[in-house]
């Protein structure tokens, strides 16, 4: 018979680290989300906006809902925090992006957990699972189900594990005996509001998306506003800032999943050594990972301007005005990546 307990140690024996159940019902801050797309926070991310209404309640993707089983699932590594690198010329990426990509990885593993609660089940049971691909708020339902609590970096934290947590999740038609929902533990801190570069917290608990390095470097197709080249500093590809400042990140678990391990490429990769390489071997170091969602133009773009930032003789080498005559890099003559690259050089002159 499948219950709760059983799922859990499924869950366990799948790989997950953690896995706990919330209801279908209404949750109160589900409707919050609907504010925060008015108020203009998703910026570009037009699928936010389209999905708002569906992610109000996950009965709404799928009617049948009446249990939401909440995986988490551990990918910090023991490389140092991006507060503790001091060098310029170092490239930063976002932790969760160095291994290999979690929707693939997950997608795997959740459908197994699905598909084994169906089995399980014996008569008809409908599920779906999710890896952050779906119209679902994971991080409410995540706090729903115990895993922790929604901080007021925005991201879920476990009082254990810390926030370097993927979720992933289950709707289900039956009703399973839920688990307590996580208490806020942020307490008087603010170490996250305060350390934000681009000061992308209107208020604790509320990320203006708009503001914030992550949506700048991954998800802004085009230009990135010439105010806005300054703040990314060294970061490339996302910002973990206000999750290495949290202190239930400090000595934070890791995880030995070789799926989460920095691959060589990315292993903190010096900027002028990720600039240099071709087209084709970015397209290897990026194949199968998170971030192929940038693809080569975009992720030259914000090399580009991370070299710029970087303010080093090592930048001015690599971005040297014959680099575009470079054999293998045909990204080069973008326009956007000519025009970031111009910015970038004008900017090394200037110092
Ligand atoms: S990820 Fe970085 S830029 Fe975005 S809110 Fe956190 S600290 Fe600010
Ligand atoms: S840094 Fe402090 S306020 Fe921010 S999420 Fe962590 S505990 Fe909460």
């Amino acid at each position: 018979m499948l219950t709760a307990e059983s799922i859990k140690t499924r869950a366990r024996e799948l790989g997950f680290d953690l896995c706990g159940v919330a209801s279908a019902d209404d949750h109160p801050r589900l409707p919050f989300f609907r504010d925060w797309v008015e108020r203009g926070y998703a910026g570009e991310m037009g699928y936010l906006a389209r999905t708002a209404e569906r992610r109000a309640d996950v009965r709404a993707v799928m009617p049948s809902a009446r249990s939401v089983v909440m995986l988490g699932t551990l990918y910090n590594t023991d490389r140092p925090y991006s507060t503790e690198v001091a060098d310029p010329g170092e490239a930063l990426i976002s932790r969760y992006a160095w291994g290999d990509d979690y929707h693939d990885v997950l997608g795997a593993r959740t459908e197994a957990l699905s598909e084994w609660m169906v089995r399980a089940h014996g008569t008809p049971l409908e599920t779906r699972a999710y890896v952050d691909t779906g119209p679902v708020q994971e991080k409410l339902y995540a706090e729903q189900a115990g895993l922790g609590w929604v901080g007021k970096n925005t991201c879920l934290i476990s009082p254990e594990l810390g926030s370097w947590l993927f979720l992933s999740e289950i709707l289900c038609s039956v009703g399973l005996a839920p688990d307590e929902p996580g208490l806020d533990q942020c307490g008087t801190c603010t170490l996250c509001l305060d350390a934000c570069p681009t000061g992308a917290f209107p208020e604790p608990g509320v990320l203006d998306a708009t503001r914030c390095l992550s949506y700048l470097t991954i998800e802004m197709k085009g230009d990135i506003a010439g105010s806005d080249r300054a703040e990314l500093g060294n970061h490339i590809y996302g910002c973990d800032i206000c999750q290495d400042v949290c202190p239930y990140n400090h000595g934070a678990a890791v995880s030995t999943d070789p799926a989460w391990q920095p691959r060589e490429a990315l292993d903190r990769p010096r900027l002028a050594e990720l600039w240099t390489r071709s087209d084709a071997d970015l397209r290897d170091a990026i194949r199968h990972g998170a971030m192929m969602r940038v693809r080569v133009k975009r992720l030259r773009r914000n090399v580009a301007v991370a070299l710029g930032n970087s303010g080093t003789d090592e930048a001015e080498s690599a971005l040297g005005p014959t680099a575009a005559d470079r054999v293998g890099a045909e990204s080069l003559d973008e326009p956007l990546v000519a025009e970031h690259v111009a910015w970038a050089r004008a900017r090394l002159a200037s110092r």
